[in-house]
């Protein structure tokens, strides 16, 4: 124990949540991940429910020179922590809006979901990401690259303040005119500043858009991918579309038409006069039969319809990167990589295209990786953790050399926080100037590296 037990029992008398230590039965339930490969085993996880809970969390944690990581989800968890103070969110769950300033004031604890439907009963909404289910504070500090991305940008554009515990165990507020340094990171730069307790999120008057996924067979895969490449080139900015090839299994859980079915589906995001929208959308419906779906006029609140991601709990891998650009040659070697027929333990490639608004900075900038990307691409691997430590890493550096033509220089650390250990990826995910920038910034808040982040070595190190 690396901590004093007079320590723990001050910090149990001050904490309103509850304090566990390792070997409590209730700590695996308390530390659970969304990925349920990664088991976190902490020395000390405190369930914040109040801001002072942090403060006193954090201050332990100094007192006993033990490195504080912070748990909302564990979407992000690819590394289990095996030392130190976990601080849970999830209580942290106050929300509120002020429908006049079109500004959602959000506690660490929240999901996107929540948000979602509290802003639609004013007929607003936040730029989120493509799942209701991620954690709000963790996905804005990556930046966040959402349904909407082309038309309104990356969702770290829209945080005007943040509530910060930092090392000292103070508290703080990050915004435009107070800590701006501190805002500037917090906008991208993800972890190892201290722990954000809420933030204040500008929301975007919006009660419906233009929207939707279909999906096509196995064999109008080429068609679909070369059509949707095509579509990408003359898209307006207020079009923000993807494509996934996505290798179903033949599970029961997953619904008939699309169990053991390999299958391409086009998602469409357009903002604006819906016919206008249908006329826009026109050459992706019309490439091929859809077997399933719709793209049709739907409310704000069911924007996570679009990429309807999965929100039970589950193994999971995914490696993602940028692409500066993609052409014939890519959609060719693409299909030779996940195209009909080909047998590879990714069930899911994920094309997405970027430009329009995620291009433009913010006024004051931000620390946001990936303004210069075109297109992202995910990979997600096959649910089998026995795959996750060698397997996958080893096709997925395969898979990247191939596509090195178009693999973008700049990353962003949402869709690379999955693959950290691989050596150069945390260094690549800012170009280098914000990235010595963001690491002055980690020295100035916490000298003593309380917030450790990355926090594993690489992979080989
Ligand atoms: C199904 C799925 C869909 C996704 N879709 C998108 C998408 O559309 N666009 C996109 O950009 N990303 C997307 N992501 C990536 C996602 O944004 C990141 O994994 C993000 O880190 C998840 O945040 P979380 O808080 O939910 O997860 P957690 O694993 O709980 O947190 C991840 C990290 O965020 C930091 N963090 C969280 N809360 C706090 C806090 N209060 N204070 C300080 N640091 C904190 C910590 O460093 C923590 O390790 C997706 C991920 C999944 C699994």
């Amino acid at each position: 124990m690396a901590y004093t037990s007079e320590s723990f029992a001050e910090l149990v008398s001050t904490v309103s949540g509850p304090v566990l230590q390792r070997g409590d039965a209730a700590l695996p339930a308390e530390v659970a991940a969304q990925n349920t490969a990664v088991v976190h085993d902490p020395e000390v996880a405190v369930g914040a429910a109040e801001e002072a809970d942090v403060a006193a969390a954090v201050r332990f944690a100094v007192a006993n020179g033990l490195p504080v990581r912070v748990l909302a989800t564990g979407h992000g968890s690819a590394v289990p922590v095996t030392s130190g103070v976990i601080i849970t969110t999830s209580r942290l769950a106050g929300l509120s809006i002020d429908a006049e300033k079109a500004v959602a004031t959000i506690g660490a604890g929240n999901r996107w979901e929540s948000v979602v439907a509290a802003a639609a009963e004013h007929g607003l909404a936040p730029v989120t990401g493509a799942s209701g289910h991620v954690g709000t504070i963790g996905y804005t500090l990556g930046g966040g690259l959402g349904p909407l991305a082309r038309t309104f940008g990356f969702s770290s554009d829209y945080a005007t303040s943040f509530r910060v515990v930092t090392a000292s165990g103070d508290v703080v507020t990050a915004s435009a005119d107070e800590n701006t340094d501190l805002f500037w990171a917090l906008r991208g730069g993800k972890g190892g500043f201290g722990v954000v307790t809420s933030m204040e999120f500008g929301l975007v008057r919006l009660a419906s858009l233009y929207g939707g996924s279909l999906f096509y067979d196995e064999r109008d895969i080429p068609a679909v991918l070369r059509a949707w490449a095509a579509f990408t080139e003359t898209a307006p900015e207020q079009a923000t579309s993807s494509v996934a090839i996505v290798r179903f299994p033949p599970f029961e859980f997953i619904p008939e038409p699309l169990r053991g079915k390999t299958v391409i589906s086009v998602r469409f995001a357009f903002i604006g006069d819906a016919v206008e929208a249908e006329r826009v959308f026109q050459p992706l419906r019309d490439v091929a039969p859809a077997f399933l779906g719709r793209v049709g006029e739907v409310p704000a609140s069911e924007i996570s319809s679009i990429h309807n991601d999965p929100t039970d709990a589950g193994p999971s891998w995914d490696r993602g990167m940028l692409l500066s650009g993609i052409d014939d040659e890519f959609v060719t070697r693409f299909l030779e990589i996940f195209g009909p027929g080909r047998e590879v333990p990714i069930i899911a490639a994920e094309l997405r295209h970027l430009g329009g608004a995620t291009a433009r900075d913010v006024p004051g900038g931000s620390a946001v990786g990936g303004r210069s990307a075109a297109y992202s691409l995910v990979m997600i691997g096959a649910p089998d953790p026995a795959l996750f430590d060698a397997v996958l890493p080893q096709i997925a550096d395969g898979i990247t050399a191939q596509l090195s033509p178009w693999v973008s220089t700049e990353t962003n650390i949402n869709f690379s926080s999955g693959s950290l250990a691989v050596p150069g990826l945390f260094e690549e995910s800012w170009p280098a100037a914000v990235f010595e920038r963001l690491a002055e910034i980690r020295r100035a808040w916490d000298p003593t590296h309380v917030f450790p982040y990355p926090d594993f070595p690489a992979r080989g190190a």
